[in-house]
């Protein structure tokens, strides 16, 4: 078992969370996120309506290794639904991390590196081997790829939209500037978002999610891998 979910629907709320995921781990079920302002089900003030409904376990996947984490549940009193509380450092339903996910794809859309260099540097410093040698990691990064470019555009009107609220010029692409290219628009837009927002990658794309209930990188095509 990769993971153990919760045999029941959660929606999912993202928390910025500021260490690393082994420090999160670290700290088991002692883990503290603020609950959310106002409980997705019935609107009302989260503290007063969200109430705490146990844990459920998953791995997320640094490539320094699997490393197991505990994410917290939450009941909304009124409606009987849930919440899930996800660190910023998660994407859903990936084992990989955000950043390593952004980074990679970076490296190899934006700066032209090569897949096994771009694995390598969204690797960083780990001393942990060579991620470019690794099969299922080198076919996740192919997988974030081709959904990026397939379905990536539709996030560019979004980001579009969100720069603008911070006051920077956003000026809508032709229909068909990015035929074929949106990738790179959209990474672009999300980086220019983060510059303009003050807030870091992982903080930004927490609150995208939480308005959208998706991103453009929560929308990739991954395939959980197995712990050993
Ligand atoms: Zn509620």
């Amino acid at each position: 078992m990769s993971s153990k979910l919760p045999g029941f629907p959660t929606t999912i709320r993202y928390v910025s969370y500021r260490q690393t995921v082994e420090e999160y781990s670290a700290l088991g079920k002692e883990i503290f996120l603020a609950k959310p302002e106002e409980c997705p089900y019935c609107r009302k003030p989260g503290e007063s309506c969200l109430i705490g409904h146990g844990f459920y376990s998953r791995y997320a996947f640094s490539l320094t290794g699997f490393v197991r984490i505990f994410i917290r549940v939450l009941k909304c009193k009124r409606t009987r639904r849930y919440v899930s509380l996800h660190p910023s450092f998660l994407l859903p339903y990936h084992q990989y991390l955000f950043s390593m996910v952004l980074e990679a794809l970076r490296s190899r859309i934006l700066d032209g590196r090569t897949m096994t260099e771009s694995l390598r540097l969204a690797a960083g410093a780990t001393g942990n081997g060579d991620p470019g040698a690794d099969r299922p990691v080198y076919q996740h990064l192919q997988g974030w790829l081709g959904s990026l470019r397939t379905r990536g555009g539709v996030w560019v009107g979004l980001l579009g939209s969100f720069l603008q609220s911070f006051g920077e010029l956003f000026v809508s692409p032709r229909p068909d500037e990015h035929a074929g290219n949106s990738s790179a628009a959209v990474l672009a837009l999300f980086d220019r978002c983060v510059a303009a927002s003050g807030l870091t990658s992982e903080a930004f794309h927490a609150q995208l999610f939480n308005r959208y209930g998706s991103s453009p990188f929560a929308a990739l095509r991954s395939v959980p891998r197995t712990p050993p």
